[in-house]
C-alpha cells in the first residue's frame, strides 16, 4: 500500500475502551460523516476485541483501519499476542507500534519497535511508529537526543523503500492524556528535525513524502494551528477520538489547515 501527505492523516486510538456496542455506535457516526472528508486520509484505531466488527462496518468507505500493538511472529505459542497476519486478517491496514503507554507500562524497548515494524512490513501493514520525551528529558533539553535515539534505532536496517511505508508519530508524553499539549512551535521543531533526520539518512526526495504526525492532547481547540505548520502531516487522536462530534471537528479543522498551507 502507498502513501502519501498530500492530505492530511487523521488517525483515533480508542486505547482500551469501547464495547462492541459502543464502537459500532462510534465508527457509524464517523462513517456517515466520511463522504465529507475524503479530503483527509481517516483511521480508527480500535481495541483488538472490536477490529472485524468495525472492519465489516467501514468496508467499502474511505474509513481505514489499524491496530494499536502487534507482536513481531507470524503465529506459534505466543499466549496472548496477536501477529501482523492476524491484523490483516481481521481487515487492518495500518498498526501502531512503540505507543509511548507500551513503552511505559509494557517495557517496549527502541529494539522492540524495530522487530516489529519489521515484520508489519513484511505483511504490507503500515507502522505507525511513536516516539516522544518524557518531562524531565523536555526540561533537561534532552528532546532531539531522545527523540535522534529513537529513530536511529527503531528504524535500523530500514531502507529507503520501506521507510515511504513508515508513518512517524512525534507524541511527547507529558501531552499525553494529560489535557496539556506542545505549542505549534514546540511541536515543528520536532517534527523539522525528524524530517530532516529522514533526508540525512534517506535523501529529500523520500524525507519530503514522509508522513509525520503530533499526538498529545489533540483537540478540536488546537487541531487547526498544529496542522498549519509546515511539517505536520496528521494527528495521532486519544481521548478526543472517542466522541464523533470532535473527531469529526478535527478532521475538519486539518482539512482546513491543510487546503490554506499547501
Ligand atoms: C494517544 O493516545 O496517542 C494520545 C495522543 O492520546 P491523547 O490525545 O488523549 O493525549
Amino acid at each position: 500500500m502507498k502513501i502519501s501527505n498530500q492530505k492530511p492523516f487523521i488517525s483515533g486510538n480508542w486505547k482500551m475502551y469501547k464495547t462492541i456496542p459502543e464502537a459500532l455506535e462510534l465508527v457509524k457516526a464517523i462513517k456517515g460523516a466520511s463522504p465529507k472528508l475524503t479530503e483527509a486520509e481517516l483511521v480508527v484505531i480500535p481495541p483488538f476485541t472490536i477490529l472485524s466488527e468495525v472492519a465489516k462496518i467501514i468496508e467499502g468507505t474511505s474509513v481505514q483501519l489499524g491496530a494499536q500493538n502487534v507482536f513481531w511472529e507470524e503465529k506459534g505459542a505466543f499466549t496472548g499476542e496477536i501477529s501482523p497476519f492476524m491484523l490483516k486478517d481481521a481487515g487492518c491496514q495500518y498498526a501502531v507500534i512503540g505507543h509511548s503507554e507500551r513503552r511505559q507500562y509494557f517495557g517496549e524497548t527502541n529494539e522492540i519497535v524495530n522487530r516489529k515494524i519489521k515484520a508489519v512490513l513484511a505483511y504490507e501493514l503500515i507502522p505507525i511508529m511513536c516516539i516522544g520525551e518524557s518531562l524531565e528529558e523536555r526540561e533537561k533539553e534532552k528532546t532531539i537526543e531522545k527523540v535522534e535515539t529513537q529513530i536511529s534505532e527503531g528504524l535500523k536496517g530500514i531502507g529507503k523503500e520501506e521507510i515511504s511505508r513508515i508513518i512517524i508519530a512525534y507524541e511527547p508524553i507529558w501531552a499525553i492524556g494529560t489535557g496539556l499539549t506542545a505549542t505549534p512551535a514546540q511541536a515543528e521543531e520536532v517534527h523539522s528535525f525528524i524530517r530532516e533526520k529522514l533526508a540525512e539518512k534517506y535523501g529529500n526526495e523520500t524525507a519530503s513524502c514522509a508522513i509525520l504526525l503530533y499526538g498529545g492532547s489533540v483537540k478540536p481547540a488546537n487541531t487547526y494551528s498544529l496542522l498549519k505548520e509546515k511539517n505536520i502531516n496528521g494527528a495521532l487522536v486519544g481521548g478526543a477520538s472517542l466522541e464523533a462530534d470532535s473527531f469529526i471537528q478535527i478532521t475538519e479543522d486539518a482539512i482546513k489547515a491543510y487546503k490554506e498551507k499547501k
